[in-house]
């Protein structure tokens, strides 16, 4: 019985984790693009500023530009990562940073996308880990 009541307590733990850390992170990312220094119309140098900052390794090649479909980062078949920033959601620092902090956290050399478990890995580790990385900047 006291095992009963010791794994409803776990699970109740997870679920609320499951649906409050995400919660927290959508609301830090939403204050930082409110509140982000605006990125300028050189990508280029934004990246090179902020990577340096982050301690990007020198080797890795990164390309970056401006979108209107999302902010997102991805990894390419030769090992380089592209990095896109929305006009309207993400296009700052804080963004910038939130996907360099991916890039040099590894989480796009790992496949989180497929089965459940990994896509609670993603929301519960590498999106909160990026999100607080991100928070250095101005
Ligand atoms: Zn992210």
């Amino acid at each position: 019985m006291k095992n009963k009541k010791s794994l409803l307590k776990r699970l109740g733990l997870g679920l609320t984790s499951l649906i409050t850390i995400p919660l927290i992170c959508i609301g830090i990312q939403l204050y930082q693009n409110n509140y982000s220094r605006p990125l300028t119309d050189n990508p280029e140098m934004e990246l090179a500023n902020v990577r340096k900052d982050l301690k990007i390794n020198k080797n890795l090649k990164i390309n970056i530009d401006y979108t209107s479909e999302g902010s997102y980062s991805s990894k390419n078949i030769d090992n380089s990562y592209n990095i896109l920033l929305d006009f309207d959601m993400g296009r700052n620092e804080a963004g910038l940073r939130h996907e360099l902090c991916h890039i040099k956290n590894g989480d796009l050399d790992k496949i989180f996308h497929y089965k459940l478990s990994e896509r609670a890995v993603y929301f519960l580790w590498a999106e909160p880990r990026a999100t607080i990385c991100s928070l250095g900047g101005n």
